[in-house]
């Protein structure tokens, strides 16, 4: 934060306070806005969270989670009238508006202070104080280290503090990528020692799935999952029939594209779904190779270096030749990656 202090003096009186998620909150989203909406409630401000759209039921057991307005469920007049009375909104794990889909708009428009605490690349300049380094895991990691800065860890409790182990637990991949810093490493023992049961946060987050889903992921292992070693490349894709014949809920598919990353020799991976508006397509790499440049080049995206997405509108079939198309032109470094990496390994 430029300035702590003109931030602090803002938060001094009790305001109205909006708290905003990007569109399809993951944990590090839905923890770092539930969190910093807990603290700044026990600072006596009047917080709302709006979600852009809704999120999987392993995000449900956070505290605050049925206090949520969900934007796209019918709500858009309801929620479109709180942001254009509040003081404050709170911009949480996205740095540019595009990212909270159909609320950009009366985001823009709002007279509220804009706060920006984020981790991704590619920041848009519109909010008015910036709590923003791209070299953190985590959102969740940014709010305890401005709760901190704030001079507030007091009003850090074990809920809260689940909350962030949640978001930080999954950006980072549970402590395996290689955004997992020693910094990482004290929150989470400042986090354990505010009470985060860890073991409860991880079968509440990972160990909660349907048999639907099991189904679907052996589905989509066995029957979708192409792989491509000229271009060290594997992909899912995931139609909307796919999708349909398992009863496919929101979150089923969050986590499936790790399945092709972790084969041996791969560079990159992507998973590319066909949704109701448009088709959605995430990607992860290992190394040096920059999915966000790619997403950002191609398909309307952005993210981290080794994890991004990025949109389509041309249907299902034009978008997955127009990523295979791209190959060729990846390839060198594609290839030249994965040698880096085997030499690494050696
Ligand atoms: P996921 O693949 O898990 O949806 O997202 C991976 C990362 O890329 C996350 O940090 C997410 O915020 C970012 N990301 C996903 N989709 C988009 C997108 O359409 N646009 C941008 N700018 N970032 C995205
Ligand atoms: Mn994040």
């Amino acid at each position: 934060m430029q300035d702590i202090n003109s931030f602090k003096k803002l938060l001094e009186e009790p305001k109205r306070i909006v708290i905003v998620p990007h569109v399809n909150p993951d944990a590090d989203a839905l923890g770092s806005s539930l969190g910093m909406a807990s603290v700044l409630k026990k600072k006596g401000h009047e917080v709302t969270v709006i979600s852009p759209t809704d999120y999987p039921s392993f995000l449900h057991w956070m505290k605050g989670n049925d206090e949520v307005i969900v934007y796209n469920q019918g709500n858009e007049q309801k929620a479109d009238k709180i942001i254009e009375e509040t003081d404050i909104i709170f911009c949480l794990d996205f740095c540019s508006l595009n990212r909270t889909d159909k609320m950009e708009q009366p985001l823009r428009q709002a007279k509220a202070t804009k706060v920006l605490i984020d981790h991704h690349h590619g920041k848009e300049d519109f909010a008015d104080f910036e709590y923003w380094d791209n070299k953190s895991a985590a959102t969740c990691e940014l709010i305890y280290q401005l709760v901190v800065d704030m001079g507030e860890r007091q009003l850090l409790d074990k809920h809260t503090a689940e909350a962030l182990y949640a978001g930080i637990m999954t950006d980072t991949g549970s402590f395996r990528h290689p955004n997992t810093t020693k910094h990482v490493h004290e929150v989470v023992a400042a986090l354990i020692g505010l009470g985060a049961d860890v073991s409860k946060v991880s079968k509440l987050v990972y160990d909660n799935n349907s048999l639907n889903r099991l189904k679907f992921i052996g589905f989509a292992l066995s029957e979708r999952l192409e792989v491509l070693t000229e271009f060290n490349t594997a992909y899912f894709a995931i139609s909307a029939d796919d999708l349909s014949n398992f009863s496919s809920r929101t979150g089923d598919t969050e986590g499936l594209v790790n399945y092709a990353l972790s084969i041996g020799g791969i560079t990159m991976a992507a998973i590319i779904i066909e949704r109701d508006d448009a088709v959605k397509l995430s990607f992860r790499s290992v190394g040096d190779f920059a999915v966000n440049e790619l997403a950002a080049k191609h398909f309307e995206g952005g993210g981290h270096k080794n994890a991004a997405g990025g949109i389509s509108r041309i249907g299902m079939k034009e978008t997955v030749d127009k990523f295979l198309n791209l190959l060729p032109e990846y390839k060198k470094q594609l290839h030249t990656n994965q040698k880096k990496q085997e030499i690494y390994l050696t």
